[in-house]
């Protein structure tokens, strides 16, 4: 049962009312903390239902730590993907590389890091937070009103209602930021080209395995495929680049799937049997690998968390784990404050944000260092092992965090 918090702006009366744009990963989890300290939780998701899809993703170092206060760790790891290891194909499909130690998607097997699929996780941190946190779906934000005492908040359904305080935990794209802090220009950066994801059954017969088929010319650099839920389906990946990273044009999943289609139309190997299931799947997702980067993460009432405040591009590795810990941060920030906002977000961001600025470093370490079969020194060891350019190894920067109390 969640004890009851007084603060944030209301004279004591009442739960501070606390508003989450997004149903993904921060979204829940802040929801999850926020109920527990006593705050009033409402989460509006403009997604019909939670949404499903998106590659395999990472739990690591301190965001385990979370996952094992929520209660919800060992539940995660039954849903972890457990591979046993990968291949890498050259264009021909002849294998060139083989690892049971680490995997493209989710690093070292050895760690007790879980690499789980961001749905199956999504669905665990909802389910955490217990009837008490309240759902809108299909619906979202379309103004904000910060006063002095409150903020009112009118959603694209016409309703209208006011809150304490807005959270924007709505991806990389967040709308909420932009109504915040106005026009995106100038903060996004791009770190990759296009990603797109989708299901297919698991007609490779894949084991528990991973195979990156890897083409070293032109804009499709290939595949990533992966069996997950017990071998029952694959994930499949594939990246194009070259597109412009801002063509509004390609925002569509339509466009966006035509654009994949055109550039592997020559491309061997599995390839486009694995292409046909990308038509009909229900959880197709296609995105640009962006950073975020703001002087401040918050403006008067409203605060940004996980990818709309610091998004550090799939390339990092680190999404869900900077979600996850920056969740937990920011509800023991707003319960420690008791009452006082300003000092909340301000003390939320000195927490967090040298550990951050290290993870979103990371991807561009990773972009450099390529795949894992030229990311093995001729030792034998993982690249990942090896110092970055602050001399510290992939690992040291993500365990960095130490979790604390509120
Ligand atoms: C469908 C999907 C697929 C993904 N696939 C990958 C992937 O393949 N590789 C990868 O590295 N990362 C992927 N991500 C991003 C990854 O989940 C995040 O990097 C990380 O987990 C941090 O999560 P987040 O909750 O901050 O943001 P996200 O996971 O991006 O979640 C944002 C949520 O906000 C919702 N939303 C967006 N706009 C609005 C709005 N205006 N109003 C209300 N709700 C809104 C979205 O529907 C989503 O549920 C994907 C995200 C989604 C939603």
């Amino acid at each position: 049962m969640a004890s009851e918090n007084t603060g944030t702006g209301h004279g004591g009366t009442r739960p501070a009312r606390v508003l989450i744009s997004g149903a993904s990963v921060a979204g829940p989890a802040l929801a999850y903390w926020l109920h527990r300290y006593g705050f009033h939780v409402t989460v509006v998701e403009r997604a019909p239902a939670l949404r499903p899809g998106g590659q395999a993703i990472d739990v690591r170092g301190p965001a385990l730590d979370v996952a094992a206060r929520m209660g919800v760790l060992d539940e995660i790891r039954d849903h972890a993907t457990d591979l046993r290891g990968m291949s890498v194909l050259d264009e021909s499909g002849t294998e060139v590389f083989r690892s049971t130690e680490v995997t493209a998607s989710g690093g070292r097997l050895d760690r007790g890091d879980v690499e789980i699929l961001r749905d199956d996780l999504s669905q665990i941190l909802v389910r955490a937070g217990g009837p008490g946190i309240e759902y809108l779906f299909d619906d979202s934000i379309a103004a904000l009103d910060d006063g002095p005492d409150e903020i009112r908040v009118r959603f694209a359904s016409g309703r209208e209602r006011a809150f304490d305080l807005v959270v924007g935990a709505d991806g990389v794209h967040s709308h909420t930021r932009r109504l915040a802090f106005g026009p995106d220009s100038g903060r996004l950066r791009p770190m990759t080209g296009h990603l797109g994801v989708w299901t297919a059954p698991n007609v490779l017969d894949l084991d528990r395995w991973q195979i990156l088929y890897r083409l070293q010319h032109g804009p499709a650099w290939g595949g990533l495929v992966m069996s997950v839920r017990k071998n029952a389906e694959m994930r499949v990946y594939v990246g194009v680049d070259g597109e412009d990273p801002f063509d509004p044009a390609l925002r569509d999943p339509e466009a966006q799937k035509r654009m994949i289609a055109a550039r592997y139309a020559d491309v061997g190997w599995e390839m486009p049997r694995l292409l046909n299931y990308m038509w009909d799947a229900p959880d197709f997702h296609c995105d640009v690998g962006l950073q975020v980067h703001l002087d401040s993460w918050s403006r008067g009432r409203v605060v940004l968390l996980g990818d709309a405040g610091y998004c550090g591009s799939p390339a990092s590795g680190q999404g869900t784990s900077m979600a996850m810990v920056g969740a937990h941060v920011l509800a023991g920030q707003l319960k420690a404050a008791g009452g006082d906002h300003r000092a909340a977000f301000a003390a939320y961001e000195r927490e967090l944000r040298p550990w951050v600025t290290a993870n979103q470093a990371l991807a561009e370490r990773h972009i450099a260092q390529g795949p894992p079969d030229q990311g093995v020194s001729s030792e034998g060891d993982w690249y990942d092992d090896a110092p970055g350019p602050d001399g510290r190894t992939f690992y040291e920067v993500v365990d960095d965090f130490t979790v604390r109390a509120y």
